[in-house]
């Protein structure tokens, strides 16, 4: 077994199973559905409420056995919690905080999943009463898809859930939390939070406008190209297409919450393709072979280290017959 593995049992063992006696996940899509799905794989929660603030997708909850209780309010899905998750998009934090504030138990922590960590804190701990512990986390784990028949229990599995404490924690509530997730089949790190912004940054965010721009551009060429766009679509940009099928009100908020680290990356990122113009012109092969080789290289580092498949597809092929 690594030193991670050993880690890891480590802490689970120290800490009791069910780890929580009462969860609540705000927000009912993608992300709080793979967590509900991955604590019942584990027996990690003894009771999970959930609340979802539209009346469709608290009945698509409740038909689809997503959460052991769906709560009309999020202040009954939060009373008596021991851990509160907010599973809501960035923007919404702040306002979804402030509802539940009155209403939590005095000891519990609130966690959320969100993709950029500075706005959060910045939104929710101004409504953390006394009493209530706040560790925000975000799993790097997704997929294009969103709403709650999105989720499945293994979507954290070998992928990295980031801790972003704010101040001191308290360390039995780190623990927990940090024992939740490995439980939940994630690999936990911890960091600061304008550190995980601008990291990010350039893994996700970044990635993931350039995606839409790239797309964007074949839409608005679909008018020389009509369906060619579509069919040969498999060479590269395809996956493009993946991504930028990500859901719009998640996106949104992460670039105008993320603004400066982004606006930063993007800003190297336009050198760089300027560069890459620039050799292109001049017919620079060296230049293009040296950047590519270092690219490829990044790959392979990305394989060695258990984050994706060499398989074509993202893996997607393998998932696919797993019946995910
Ligand atoms: P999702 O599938 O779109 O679900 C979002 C949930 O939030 C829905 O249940 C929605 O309720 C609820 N919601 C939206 N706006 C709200 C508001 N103003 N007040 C209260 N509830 C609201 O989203 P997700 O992909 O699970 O993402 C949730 C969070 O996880 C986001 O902060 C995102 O940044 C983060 N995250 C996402 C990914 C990813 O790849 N998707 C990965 C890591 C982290 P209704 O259904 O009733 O509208």
């Amino acid at each position: 077994m690594s030193d991670k593995g050993e880690e890891k049992s480590e802490t689970i063992k120290k800490i009791e199973k069910p780890i929580y006696d009462r969860v609540a996940l705000i927000g009912l899509g993608l992300i709080a559905s793979s967590m509900f799905w991955a604590m019942k794989r584990g027996g990690l929660a003894g009771e999970v409420t959930g609340y979802a603030r539209s009346r469709e997708t608290r009945e698509t909850a409740r038909e689809i056995g997503l959460c052991d209780r769906v709560c009309d309010s999020a202040a009954e899905a939060v009373e008596g919690a021991d851990l509160v998750v907010l599973c809501v998009p960035v923007g919404a934090m702040g306002q979804v905080a402030e509802e539940i504030a009155p209403h939590l138990k005095r000891g519990a922590t609130v966690s959320d999943v969100g993709s950029v960590k500075r706005a959060v804190i910045e939104a929710v701990r101004p409504h953390i009463p006394e009493g209530v512990h706040f560790i925000p986390a975000h799993p790097l784990a997704g997929t294009e898809q969103s709403g709650p028949r999105a989720g499945f229990a293994t979507l954290f599995d070998n992928r990295w859930c980031i801790l972003v404490p704010d101040g001191e924690p308290d360390a039995e509530a780190l623990a927990r939390l940090r024992a939740l997730w490995e439980g939940m089949g994630a690999h936990v790190d911890v960091m600061d939070a304008d550190h995980h912004d601008l990291v990010l940054a350039v893994t996700s965010h970044a990635p993931h406008l350039i995606a839409y721009t790239m797309v964007g551009v074949a839409d608005d060429l679909r008018r020389v190209t009509d369906s060619e766009v579509i069919k040969y679509s498999a060479a590269g940009f395809r996956d493009f297409t993946r991504i930028a099928a990500s859901d719009p009100t998640m996106w949104r908020d992460v670039f105008l919450s993320n603004k400066d680290a982004t606006l930063e990356i993007l800003g190297r990122f336009t050198e760089e393709l300027f560069a890459l113009q620039r050799a292109i012109r001049q017919g620079d092969g060296a230049h293009l072979h040296d950047y590519f080789t270092r690219t490829r290289a990044i790959r392979r580092g990305i394989i060695e280290a258990g984050q994706d498949t060499p398989a074509p597809d993202f893996g997607r092929v393998a998932k696919e017959e797993a019946g995910e």
